[in-house]
């Protein structure tokens, strides 16, 4: 019998199954340098891909087993048709606590308040510069208008707190820390500096182009002031800092200070794989079982018993790596798309 959510299943470490990011496709409209820099890709097979009512039976599931918020993600989740059935049907589940969505923001204007009316309840958007030019570079399409409108869209219909996250690189959009920091402030959303990762699909990751937490910090400090932690410790991957004036931000420094030991996320891959960390190089397939008519019972004693012998803690491993450099190579990356950060989401 599935367990109760309130006594979620525990991995080696102790940590609790909680958070899953569920990654609806694994197509994406923009080319990020730092996730997907090529044009083309080893796409997964659309008959794999698992269907609406799939992802909601395997989401009650994983809440059966612990699971109370669920992400959802991609290669770019608004480029799934079904995306609204989706949301509705996970929406529908009362163990889901918190229920949010990682997009880019290209086609959220169009479908903010569609996904909003389907019981979505937050939304962060990626955005790592305010510059046409630099998002044409990054992201290798020229949509920073849409990704504009999208968030203002997503403010307008209500989705609160609303959240932007920008990859910081080297050379690369460095200099835009307070200018990104002031767009927080004008359009109320909170800004979260991400560490650039040498996750799958980064190849052309380099310890040179990370832009640290400590730099990161120390840069806003010299810009607004104190930067004051707030005290708050859990699970989430953003460490967050206030300025002078009140203003709240986050850092994500999984590449400098990964924080491991509080981790209780894993990732399930449109085509049910699913992954006990960014940095597992080995997944679990779920969807077999589930099309091969496993009982939610079953299903729940598989994920709880993985989950339990889970010792996972890759950014860690990635640190006290000496000569760290790209994580998979790209032949390697050809072989197998589920190596892809956009195939299991970020
Ligand atoms: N397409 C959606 C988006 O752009 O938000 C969702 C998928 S994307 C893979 C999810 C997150 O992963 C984004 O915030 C993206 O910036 C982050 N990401 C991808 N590659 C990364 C890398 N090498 N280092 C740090 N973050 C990365």
């Amino acid at each position: 019998m599935p367990l109760p959510s309130d006594s979620p299943a525990l991995d080696t470490f102790g940590r609790a199954l909680r958070s899953l990011r569920i990654s609806v496709t694994d197509r994406c409209n923009l080319r990020c340098r730092y996730c997907m820099p090529l044009e083309d890709y080893a796409w997964l097979p659309g008959e794999q891909t698992l269907s609406p009512e799939e992802i909601a039976r395997l989401a009650e599931v994983f809440t059966a087993v612990g699971a109370n918020r669920v992400r959802l993600t991609g290669g770019e989740p608004l480029l799934r048709r079904e995306l609204p059935d989706i949301v509705r049907r996970l929406a529908a589940n009362p163990a889901i606590e918190d229920l949010a969505i990682t997009t880019n923001g290209v086609l959220l204007a169009a479908q903010a308040q569609t996904l909003r009316e389907a019981g979505l309840g937050r939304v962060t958007v990626s955005l790592d510069t305010l510059r046409p030019d630099r998002f044409a570079v990054i992201t290798r399409r020229d949509e920073l208008d849409r990704v504009l409108e999208g968030i203002a869209a997503a403010r307008a219909g209500g989705f609160s707190p609303l959240k932007l996250d920008a990859v910081i690189m080297r050379g690369v959009n460095d200099d835009e820390l307070p200018d990104l920091i002031e767009f927080g402030k004008r359009t109320q959303a909170e800004v979260r500096f991400i560490e650039y990762m040498d996750v799958g699909g980064a190849i052309e990751w380099s310890p040179q182009r990370v832009v640290s937490r400590a730099e990161i910090l120390s840069a806003l400090a010299a810009r607004y002031g104190s930067v004051t932690p707030l005290a708050e410790g859990g699970s989430a991957p953003a460490e967050r800092f206030r300025l002078p004036d009140g203003t709240v931000f986050g850092v994500i420094a999984s590449t400098t200070t990964p924080f491991c030991r509080a981790c209780d996320r894993s990732r399930l891959t449109a085509d049910g794989m699913w992954f006990l960390c960014l940095y597992a190089t080995h997944g679990v397939d779920l969807r077999g079982p589930l099309r091969s008519g496993a009982t939610a019972a079953e299903l729940a004693a598989q994920i709880a018993a993985v989950w339990r012998a889970r010792a996972d803690r890759g950014a860690e491993l990635r640190l006290a790596q000496r000569d760290r450099g790209v994580f998979v190579p790209l032949e390697q990356l050809r072989r197998d798309p589920h190596l892809e950060m956009h195939t299991r989401g970020g």
